[in-house]
């Protein structure tokens, strides 16, 4: 599988123009991680770090969650990390729906290669687009849903904890209840 994402990214990724957030970043930002990992971390996209080197969730939010893997007693190179995006949306909005529908192809061809038997989606943006619904992440969180046969638990983005930490605890809850599926 390691193998079949590089060349996903190298061949299709990188250079990709599909849509218009090619225009503006610096590099592309595929994932990282173990390619047969059993768990998968999706976010929305990258930010000004991660579009600055590459790699997804290295700023501050990413720090969190990686401090949150070592709780699950994994490390990051345990699991996979990616986005919805592979381009920074400028600003850090919120990626457009064209933007998504010229993307997402890439995240399936990643979640097929890895096959992996848990997603946690983070935050509301990555988890609606992924899901396809407009429902907020306050009710989608913590209750495991399926894409493409893959369980999926939607839960807070990193960034949300860092401004209100009074939300870890509930966020715990639902790493929780993915560490006893896995
Ligand atoms: Fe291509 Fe995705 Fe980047 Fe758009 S965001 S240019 S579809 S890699």
């Amino acid at each position: 599988p390691a193998a079949l994402l590089a060349a996903l990214d190298r061949d299709h990724v990188r250079d990709c123009r599909k849509c218009k957030l090619c225009e503006k970043r610096n590099n592309t930002v595929f994932g990282v991680g173990n390619a047969a990992a059993r768990l998968v971390f999706v976010g929305e996209g990258p930010g000004f770090e991660e579009d600055r080197q590459g790699i997804p969730f290295v700023g501050p939010a990413g720090q969190l969650l990686t401090r949150m893997i070592g709780a699950m007693g994994l490390a990051r190179e345990d699991v996979y990390i990616c986005n919805i995006v592979k381009c920074r949306p400028p600003q850090n909005r919120a990626p457009l729906p064209a933007e998504v529908e010229a993307c997402i192809p890439f995240l399936v061809r990643q979640a097929e290669i890895i096959a992996p038997k848990v997603i946690v989606c983070l935050g509301s943006v990555a988890t609606q687009n992924l899901l396809g619904t407009a429902e907020k992440i306050t009710r989608l969180r913590g209750k495991f849903t399926s894409w493409r046969g893959i369980p999926v638990m939607p839960t807070y983005h990193p960034a949300f904890l860092l401004r209100n930490p009074n939300m870890k605890k509930p966020v715990w809850e639902d790493i929780q209840q993915v560490m006893a599926l896995l």
